[in-house]
Parts: C-alpha cells; structure tokens; sequence
C-alpha cells in the first residue's frame, strides 16, 4: 500500500489547511518537550513567527532513562491545544503506547510515532484504526524496508494518511547522536507514494549541525522539516543541546524562505 507500484502518484497529507507533500516544504518546528504553558505559548508563538506550519511539542516523553522528565501527560495535550488556539497552528504530538492512542488523538492533529515504536505493531495497528494524519519516524536500526513494512501496518488498518520522517540512524560514528540517512529520501521517495519529512535536530544531537542538515535535507528532496527550539535551550528539561534558539529558528526559516522552499 505505500508502495509506488499501488499508488504511482505522490500523496499529500492535508492537515487543515496545509499539505505536506505538496510543491511546498513545511517547517514544523517546537520543543522537544511541553514544560509549562509558559514556555509552550511563548515558543508557539516564536515557531509562527517563524513561519512555521505546524507546532510540535510531546506531551509524552520516551525518554532513554526512566529517571528522566517523562513529559506532563494530558495536561500536556491541553497546553498544545490551547497553544493551537492562540496561533491557528496545527499540531503535531508522540504517542508513546496503546493505552493512551485515544486521547493523543483527540487533542492532536498529527500523530507522531517515536523512532523507538517503529515496530511496536500494536501500536502501529491502533493508529491505523484512526483517521488522523500519522508521521512515522523512522527506528534507531530500521532498514529502510522495516521502515516501510512499518508504515504498511498503519495502512493495512485503513488509515492511508501516514508521513515518514527520516531521524538518522545508530552508526559506529559518536559526533553526532544519530547519523542522517540523507540517501533515505531519495529512495523512499523513489519507492513509496509517501511523503518525508527530515528532522535533523534528532540526528545531530547538536543544534550547531541542524541548520547544514536542514539546508541538505531539503536538497535531496524532503517534503518538510521538524526543529526542535526553545526559547532559552540550557533550561530545557528534554534536548537542549540540539535545540535552536528562537533567533537561529528565524534565521533557518528566512534561509529556506531565500531559496524558495517554502512560502
Ligand atoms: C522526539 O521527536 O522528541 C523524539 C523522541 O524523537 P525520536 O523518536 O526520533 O527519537
Ligand atoms: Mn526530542
């Protein structure tokens, strides 16, 4: 289902009024983490100045350490929703298990699944009884066929709305906290109907990388971008170290705007 060969076509996820996967790249960017309505509206607010289409933020954290801020939970998607309200942003949030499938979908307009439940089929299956956009990050160690075949459980439900999104991937190299697997566009474009997203900020670990990645990324044909930023990054309770400030948000977002990638 998400192969070429059934749909020759490229597809275009409409959320609201924006299309991902269209003749424009869409910036989605926000933090890591809802911390507080404070931070969350102030960086809404920075991520539509910006340009932005979408807002992005998690609600639920999978976090590495269980000692880690876990994220506010549905006082999280509250914040988010309101945060929607104020700038007419749509938003993009994680949902981290079965149990919780329902109620990200009512708050989100996205639904993002973690690198770490690419194959988690449950979950997969679940959000594919949903009719609401879903972004498939791709696994830690996924293949680009296992990223693939992920996205086929998701259609394999019905739900046909699915965006990938290329986060790099575990290699011997420790520079960087992942490896951005910029050849993956190309052919999953060349494979799949579906459209890619590429979040550098998850990749490079180190906000000082996402601004070449980004500039690489929508050179090689991604329909879109997801930054993390944050209004003062040292404080951030998930991600600072990649996490732009909002002046380098403006200054990556004027940039892509200069070479036409996005309106
Ligand atoms: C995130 O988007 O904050 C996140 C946890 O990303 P990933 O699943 O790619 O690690
Ligand atoms: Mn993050």
């Amino acid at each position: 289902l998400a192969s070429r060969t059934f749909h020759p076509e490229p597809s275009v996820i409409k959320v609201k009024d924006v299309e991902i996967g269209g003749n424009e790249v869409i910036l989605m960017a926000g933090p890591c983490a809802v911390e507080s309505r404070e931070q969350l509206l102030e960086t809404a607010e920075i991520v539509k100045k910006a340009g932005a289409k979408v807002l992005r933020g998690g609600a639920f954290k999978p976090r590495t350490s269980p000692y880690s801020f876990q994220g506010l939970g549905e006082k999280g998607l509250e914040i988010l929703a309101e945060a929607r309200e104020k700038t007419g942003l749509p938003i993009i949030t994680e949902v981290v298990g079965t149990d919780t499938v329902d109620v990200v979908a009512e708050y989100t307009d996205i639904i993002q699944i973690g690198a770490r439940n690419m194959q988690n089929f449950p979950l997969l299956k679940a959000v594919g009884r949903i009719n609401k956009p879903v972004m498939l990050k791709r696994g830690l160690s996924a293949t680009i066929e296992e990223w693939l075949n992920a996205a086929e459980y998701i259609m394999n439900e019905g739900n046909f709305n699915v965006i990938l999104c290329e986060r790099g991937i575990r290699t011997f190299e420790t520079m960087t906290r992942n490896t951005l697997d910029l050849s993956s566009v190309p052919i999953v474009k060349h494979l799949s109907h579906l459209p890619v997203i590429v979040d550098p900020s998850h990749a490079a670990g180190n906000w000082r990388w996402v601004m070449p990645l980004a500039r690489g990324a929508v050179a090689v044909g991604a329909d879109g971008l997801i930054i993390e930023v944050h209004p003062n990054p040292k404080e951030a309770l998930s991600d600072g170290p990649q996490s732009l400030n909002p002046e380098n948000l403006m200054i990556l977002s004027k940039e892509l705007k200069q070479t036409a990638a996005i309106s």
